[in-house]
């Protein structure tokens, strides 16, 4: 394994000082200076693709599709998306029209932010500086990167290439495990994305509010699949598989457990033995050997956690579950009959497991994902519209898949990111509802979300002196002539008072139709009845 080049601590204030000298030089300002600097991040990679693989390969003994397929060409494609699409993302916007304020010529600029600090985890060291360090650039921004210690190879690659390709007085990679981050946490930022595990993230929410620097965190957390019994088995087993063990089962979205029914899930089971033989030949048979060229836990501690949830299972392990701690080799490995207090339910997993945990129903297994945290991703597996929509519609989640796993991080045009303890990467959404400003299926394509975390939306307006004519009541003295006119001009008409709340759910809102069904019946009956007895009253009169 290559040793990391850890950066000097003493060094790292005065990095940050160098980055903001490059940033006041205003030559991210300009569009063009951006674009050289994306392209020449697009062709570091396709350059050095070579040097990427092997690193890739040392540090988590990753065959080379996987690393092409999830790493490297979608990090080519996310910074050429950013390279097309700049002067777009970078045009400013008008809110929607307003009598009020249009005449001050109210006005939306995407401005950078200044220098930013990218922290990185291990389990993909490309894909998680490349494509953020391109939103961040495409904004404008300068920029630090903190690569994962956990992979040195990818982290020195890193440090070589960088100041090669891109401008050094705007992009700096800062080396180091947990003393050069915490000096970096000490310092302040124009904007702060931390990639990785919620406890860490804790420190840095926490050291980022001493300095008011603003945060997005990406974090994982078990993201669930419930399988439909009814559906398509064979494919549900197959991705779902392949979900589990594409990079060692080390993916922030990897469907961490299954919930299906009692009565289908050996037939579940059945599907998933089919599948894996299907990627494993070498394993089956009389004499079988473990899955050849199959990514690697990243380092022994990681190794330990996932090799003492399989120990400490109550579950049957049905497939796998060989480990060797020399070459930190976990097998896949599938376990049924996983109860929810198991030791695989008690944290993400992060390694390539998979329980299967039976449920008696639909019902009991969303009760049991609404009873820990929101998810980064929710998987659903069926061919039925009802079952999907129930389930998204009863569950919240960074992500809700249907009949897929792990490519909806990848598809161009949609956000990603977690809801609550699964991460916050929103938090600079624009309020306002008129705003065209988040992107459109159809018409504005790509990572511009990325673009938009790195921007500031800064407000602007440019008033014209004739509109104290309209708008001259605001300066004292307050009369009551004046009041009348705020209340004239700028009073929010509201529509008409509702009778009550409406119906919340579909259930309540029928029950309490019943009901009124029901006294509407008594009245007329009653009335009916009324009416009867005036009726023989008049005639006996
Ligand atoms: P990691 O161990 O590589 O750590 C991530 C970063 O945190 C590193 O750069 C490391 O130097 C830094 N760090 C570690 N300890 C620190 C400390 N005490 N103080 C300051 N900084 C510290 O990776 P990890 O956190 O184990 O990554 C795996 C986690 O990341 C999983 O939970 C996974 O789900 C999540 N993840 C989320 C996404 C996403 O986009 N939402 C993507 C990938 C991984």
């Amino acid at each position: 394994m290559a040793s990391l080049v850890y950066t000097p601590v003493e060094d790292i204030e005065k990095i940050r000082a160098e980055l903001q000298a490059g940033f006041d030089s205003g030559k991210t300002k300009s569009i063009a200076f951006r674009k050289y600097q994306l392209l020449q991040l697009a062709y570091l990679i396709q350059d050095n693709t070579k040097a990427f693989e092997d690193a890739l390969a040392s540090d988590l003994g990753r065959h080379s599709l996987e690393s092409h397929f999830l790493e490297i060409t979608s990090s080519i494609a996310e910074v050429m998306d950013a390279y097309k699409n700049i002067e777009s993302w970078a045009k400013p916007e008008k809110p929607s029209l307003s009598v009020n304020w249009m005449f001050s010529r109210p006005v939306i600029t995407k401005e950078p932010k200044g220098v930013c600090l990218i922290i990185s985890p291990f389990n993909y060291p490309m894909w998680l500086v490349g494509p953020p360090l391109s939103g961040a650039i495409a904004a404008g921004n300068a920029v630090v990167i903190k690569p994962s210690e956990a992979c040195p190879a990818v982290a020195n690659l890193w440090a070589e290439l960088l100041p090669k390709y891109l401008d050094p007085s705007i992009v700096r990679v800062v080396n180091g495990a947990i003393p050069e981050t915490t000096k970096l946490l000490e310092l302040p930022w124009a904007h702060l994305l931390y990639t990785g595990n919620g406890r860490v993230a804790k420190i840095v929410a926490a050291a980022a509010a001493k300095t008011l620097t603003p945060i997005s965190l990406e974090l994982g957390g078990k993201s669930p699949v419930f399988v439909d019994s009814e559906c398509d088995m064979d494919l549900a087993a197959k991705r779902i598989l392949w979900g589990k063990i594409a990079n060692g089962g080390q993916t922030c979205v990897a469907p961490d457990y299954v919930l299906v029914s009692k009565a289908a899930q050996d037939k579940f089971v059945a599907a998933l033995k089919t599948a894996y033989a299907s990627f494993y030949p070498e394993t089956t048979g009389d004499s079988p050997t473990p899955p050849q060229n199959f990514t690697k836990m990243v380092h022994q501690g990681a190794f330990k956690r996932v090799q003492g949830l399989i120990q400490n299972t109550k579950g049957t392990i049905v497939v796998g579950g060989e480990t060797d701690e020399a070459t930190k080799f976990i097998s896949p490995t599938i376990v049924k009959d996983v109860k929810g207090d198991d030791s695989l339910m008690s944290e993400e997993i992060f390694g390539p497991v998979l329980p299967i945990v039976p449920v008696e129903n639909l019902d009991e297994a969303i009760a049991y994902v609404n009873s820990h945290d929101h998810p980064l991703a929710l998987y659903v597996f069926s061919g039925s519209e009802a079952y999907k929509k129930k389930v998204f519609e009863s569950t919240q989640s960074g992500s809700a898949v249907a009949n897929e796993t792990l490519i909806q991080a990848a598809t161009t045009g949609l956000p990603f990111g977690g809801i609550g303890p699964s991460g916050c990467r929103f938090s600079w959404y624009p309020a306002h509802r008129s705003l065209t400003i988040l992107p459109q299926p159809g018409t504005i394509r790509g990572r511009q979300f990325g673009f938009l975390m790195f921007t500031h939306l800064r407000a602007s307006i440019d008033s014209p002196g004739w509109i104290d004519k309209i708008l001259g009541f605001r300066y004292p003295p307050y009369t009551s002539n004046k009041l009348a006119k705020v209340q004239a001009r700028l009073s929010v008409k509201l529509p008409p008072r509702p009778s009550g709340p409406p119906a919340v759910a579909a259930a309540s809102g029928r029950k309490w139709w019943l009901f009124a069904f029901a006294v509407a019946i008594v009245g007329a009956l009653t009335r009916m009845k009324n009416l009867k007895s005036l009726a023989l009253n008049l005639i006996r009169a």
